[in-house]
Formats: structure tokens, C-alpha cells, sequence
């Protein structure tokens, strides 16, 4: 809830507007995660709220438990957060200098199963709320001591399945948290007409959608990609670019792609070429992403020269081109790799 939510449920429950206000504060600069904890509040007033039915209900402030902590030696941190109907979700915390970026889940699995992707493996369980995206960026908050300045939506799931919400999750982050709707990236494998629904749903719930498109394209040819994404097959990849094309004419934004290197799959000069001519002309931003290997799957990581040789090669060619560091491999780092790892081994961390 904003502050505008807030005061109004102060005001239905008796108490001043001010209230709202007081909470709005608790709940997102201070990160309070039980009411009881907000002492601000007339003892009172929360001793009502508590006693009301269902029991409990109000106690709870929408926060998650943290079931699992994985701390990588370069500090990228992953969290296994416990929803509340006990599924877990991955949230990764990724500092750099001044900069804290954090990968938020939009779904609690994945139905796209791309198979380099350990998320993709377990099916699709449901699409997160709100409250339980927030919720991601406030744990890494607390647990990494530290205001993130970037959040980037490539956790587990396909945020354009869930569009409405990821885009009041932005809303949320922008306007109670202070963040940056540039400082935001949204993440899509694509799905067949989503794109024009995003630009027209950004602008009417955003004003103006500021945040980064990333399109995870990972191939130069239609028969490469479905071959990786199974669902490419009902999206091809000529109605995808012309679906970005007119996002950009929309919002006025630049397109990233996202293009994972598999070693000896993917990677080869003649793949850089028929790329860089696949974009010609497209104001664009290509990252590459060095495979992190996941346990079902046989891919290569690509040696450190073909992706060297692959960025040289659009580069040669004008495209705008960078590599992306690969973070916390010894943290599970990959897309749902820790919840894999550790399915059904766990016992909740308790709460505080
Ligand atoms: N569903 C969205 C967002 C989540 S995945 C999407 O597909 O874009 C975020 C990024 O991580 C995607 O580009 C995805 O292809 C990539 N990814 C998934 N598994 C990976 C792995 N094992 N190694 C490297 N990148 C991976």
C-alpha cells in the first residue's frame, strides 16, 4: 500500500491520517516487519488490530521469511525467502561499487522452460503479489545493510506473465521506496503480444515508462532459438524485433538484449555476424552473459576467447556491446539454481 492506501485505512479504522503516514514510514524506511514492532502506533490501536479476525492478520505486514543464505565470496548474496503459502522464491543482492543491484523473482517458477535454466525445470507454481516483489528489494535491504539502487527483474519467472503486477511492484519501488524508475530493468524472453500492452499499461500506471526493456534473445536465427527456448516457437523472431521496434518508437526508450554465450552452441564468429546484421539499424544494447552451468543440463561455459572474439565482432560491426560480469558462481548464482539445490532439504530460518 502507498501513503494515499495508507491514510484512507487509518481514517476506516478511527484514527487520524497521520497514522497512515507513520506507517508508510515503519513499513518502508525502517522496514518493520510486525506491527507490534511499530511502537509509533497507540499501543492500543494495535492491540485492536490484532484481536480483530482473522487472527493475526494484522501482525503480519506483508514481509517473508528467510528460509536460506548463500554469501559468494565477491559479496553477491542470494536469498531463498519463504510466501507466505510456504513456496520459496529466489532474490539476489549484487553489490558493485556504489551501486547495489537486486534481481527480484516476478513469479514463483517459470512456465517459459528455457533449457539452460534451472527455474525453467520445475514448472510454474504462481505469479507473485505485489507486496512479496517489495518484500524482495526490503530483505536484501535489511540482510546486505545497504540502500539498493538498481533492481533488475531476471529472478525466477516471466515478468510479462505478470504484467499488472510488476508494473504497481515498480510503481511501489518509485514512489515509497525513492528508487529510480531508470535504475529498473525489466527482463523478457518474450511473449507473443505482450510488448504493446506493456507501453500502454507503463504509461497509464507510470506516466512514462523510464524503466529498461531487456529482451533475452540468446540466438541469431529462429531454428538456434526455439532449439534453446521451446517457446520461441510460437513467437518468431521477426515478430519479436518488430514488437521492440515499435516499443522503442513508443517509449522513446532503448532496447537491451540479452545474448547468453553456450560454448560451441551459440558463440562462433558466424553467430556474432548474423547478429550484429540481425540488429542493423536497431538502436540497441547487446549483453552478453557467459552461461553459469546449472546440474540438468550438459552446456559448455564459453571460453573466456570466444567471448572475447563475440564481443569483438559486433563491436567491429557497430553494435553497442558489453559483457556481463558474471557474479556469485560460487552462491548458486544462475536462475533458480539454489532453490534446486536445496528443495525439500530446508528448515526455515526462524523469524525474527
Ligand atoms: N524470464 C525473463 C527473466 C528471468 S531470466 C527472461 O528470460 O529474460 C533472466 C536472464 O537470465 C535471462 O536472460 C535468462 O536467459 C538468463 N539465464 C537463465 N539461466 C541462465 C544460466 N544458467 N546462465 C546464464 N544466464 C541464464
Amino acid at each position: 500500500m502507498g501513503l494515499p492506501a495508507l491514510e484512507a485505512w487509518a481514517k476506516d479504522h478511527g484514527q487520524a491520517a497521520f497514522r497512515g503516514r507513520q506507517l508508510h514510514d515503519w513499513l518502508y524506511a525502517k522496514g518493520a516487519r510486525q506491527l507490534a514492532e511499530v511502537s509509533v502506533l497507540p499501543k492500543l490501536f494495535r492491540e485492536q488490530l490484532s484481536a480483530q479476525p482473522p487472527e493475526g492478520a494484522f501482525d503480519w505486514m506483508g514481509r517473508s521469511r528467510e528460509l536460506h543464505r548463500s554469501i559468494a565470496s565477491d559479496g553477491t548474496t542470494k536469498l531463498l525467502l519463504a510466501t507466505r503459502d510456504g513456496l520459496s522464491i529466489e532474490t539476489v543482492g549484487i553489490p558493485a561499487e556504489g551501486r547495489l543491484t537486486v534481481c527480484v523473482s516476478s513469479q514463483v517458477g517459470c512456465s517459459m522452460a528455457c533449457r539452460f535454466c534451472a527455474t525453467g525445470k520445475g514448472g510454474l507454481q504462481r505469479s507473485l503479489a505485489v507486496h512479496e516483489i517489495v518484500d524482495q528489494v526490503l530483505s536484501v535491504r535489511e540482510v546486505m545493510e545497504q540502500r539498493p539502487s538498481h533492481v533488475v527483474f531476471m529472478g525466477m519467472g516471466e515478468p510479462l506473465l505478470n504484467i499488472e503486477v510488476v508494473l504497481a511492484a515498480i510503481h511501489c519501488l518509485c514512489t515509497d521506496l525513492g528508487m529510480a524508475q531508470r535504475q529498473i530493468t525489466v527482463s523478457t524472453v518474450g511473449v507473443p503480444r505482450t510488448l504493446p500492452r506493456l507501453a500502454e499499461l507503463a504509461h497509464e500506471r507510470l506516466g512514462r515508462a523510464q524503466f529498461t526493456l531487456a529482451v533475452s534473445l540468446h540466438a541469431p536465427d529462429q531454428r538456434l532459438r526455439e532449439e534453446l527456448i521451446p517457446t520461441a516457437h510460437a513467437y518468431p523472431l521477426e515478430a519479436l524485433l518488430e514488437d521492440c521496434r515499435r516499443y522503442v518508437a513508443v517509449t522513446g526508450r532503448r532496447v537491451s538484449f540479452e545474448y547468453i554465450l553456450l560454448g560451441g552452441l551459440n558463440d562462433q564468429p558466424r553467430h556474432a555476424a548474423a547478429l550484429a546484421q540481425l540488429l542493423r539499424g536497431f538502436q540497441s544494447h547487446v549483453n552478453l552473459i557467459p552461461y553459469n552451468p546449472i546440474a540438468e543440463e550438459e552446456f559448455q561455459r564459453p571460453t573466456p576467447a570466444a567471448v572475447e572474439g563475440f564481443r569483438r565482432a559486433l563491436q567491429e560491426r557497430h553494435v553497442a556491446v558489453s559483457v556481463r560480469a558474471s557474479r556469485g558462481l560460487d552462491a548458486d548464482a544462475a536462475c533458480g539454481q539454489l532453490r534446486r539445490r536445496l528443495e525439500g532439504s530446508l528448515e526455515p530460518v526462524p523469524a525474527r
